[in-house]
């Protein structure tokens, strides 16, 4: 497809160890070729923190693996931008095989919990719930969380030499639930979080990139309840801070994508974030084009499997070992052209 956008992104998630051989090749000879400028890493806890070790997630990134990633980003003119969950996503699944991701689709057990949530169970906000949940989230009032947030963000923006985090903030579906969080209302709640969060990364020269869904209604917008909130959170997108870019992700094919408009109307950037079904990814991108008010900064495109298992499929052709890798690689390959 012809994108004129400025910016060209991809998601990736943070690789093994092992396999960083394999992403840094995928950069420079895959993505660079084909004018990505922007790799969003999905790092979540996945990073040998120093700070706060406590938290490490499985198979944690090395600094000087990360410090391998920043160079040949840096040489390829490629922002490289650290990726963590946060509100929602702190439990999940383990991918098989391992490849250090959780996903939170399957309904069986264990619920494992991710790296905060592990070294600090008192920031659940279902603490002390053994129920199987889609994504346990953090305590939004818990000024102890927060702060080891910050420190988290801090530390992630430092190793990776970043200007811009991306913060998820996806698929929350538990916050809000404990004495002090129902105080407020969901969108109250979760705003006023986000925009302290903001404020903090601002106040270190940042830019905050965030997941859109919450701030959409699915009653207003005919999205399904991943894409869009169906618990009040939506109100949040007239209280957020402008300033914050927002990651519009939809996956399903529809008619109208209202989300575009609705951003554009509330005042946000936005990337547009497609996933692997190529029909569903130029319907997306299509209305996008037509929809643009100039508020539109760009694609970021989606991977969600391991980016180790993604590098051998585009490099060298073997199959993924991952469900969807296969069609992600595919769609990948259509969308995204050598640069002339
Ligand atoms: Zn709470």
């Amino acid at each position: 497809m012809e994108l004129s956008w400025k910016t060209k992104g991809i998601v990736l998630t943070a690789p093994l160890n092992e396999e960083v051989d394999d992403v840094i090749k995928l950069i420079d000879e895959y993505l660079a070729p084909r004018g990505f400028n922007m790799i969003v890493m999905q790092v979540r806890y996945r990073y040998q923190f120093r700070r706060h070790p406590e938290v490490w997630g499985y198979d944690p990134l090395s600094m000087e693996n990360v410090k391998r990633l920043v160079a040949v980003c840096r040489k390829n003119n490629i922002k490289l931008v650290p990726k963590m969950n946060l509100i929602g996503h702190q439990s999940g699944f383990p991918n098989e095989p391992t490849d250090g991701i959780l996903h939170g689709h399957n309904e069986v057990l264990p619920d494992i919990c991710d790296g905060l949530l592990r070294a600090y169970p008192d920031f659940d906000e279902q603490r002390g719930t053994k129920e199987i949940l889609y994504s346990r989230s953090i305590c939004l009032s818990s000024r102890a969380a927060k702060t080891v947030v910050c420190e988290l963000i801090d530390e992630l923006m430092d190793v990776f030499e970043a200007d811009m985090i991306h913060i998820g903030c996806d698929e929350v579906f538990n916050a809000g639930l404990c004495p002090e969080c129902s105080k407020k209302s969901r969108g109250e709640l979760i705003s006023s979080w986000i925009n302290s969060i903001n404020e903090h990364i601002k106040r270190r020269g940042g830019v905050t990139l965030m997941w859109g869904d919450r701030l959409l209604s699915t009653k207003d917008t005919g999205y399904n309840r991943w894409e869009a909130s169906d618990d009040g959170s939506s109100i949040a997108i007239d209280m957020l801070s402008k300033d914050i870019i927002i990651c519009d992700w939809h996956y399903d094919k529809y008619e109208r994508y209202e989300s575009i408009d609705r951003f554009a109307k509330a005042g946000f950037n936005i990337m547009i974030s497609p996933w692997r079904d190529q029909e569903n990814l130029e319907a997306f991108l299509n209305y996008a084009i037509q929809h643009d008010t100039g508020h539109i900064n760009g694609v970021l495109m989606t991977t969600w499997c391991g980016s180790g298992d993604l590098a051998k499929r585009l490099l060298y052709g073997e199959k993924g070992r991952w469900l969807h890798t296969d069609q992600i690689a595919n769609t990948i390959d259509k969308t995204f052209a050598l640069q002339t």
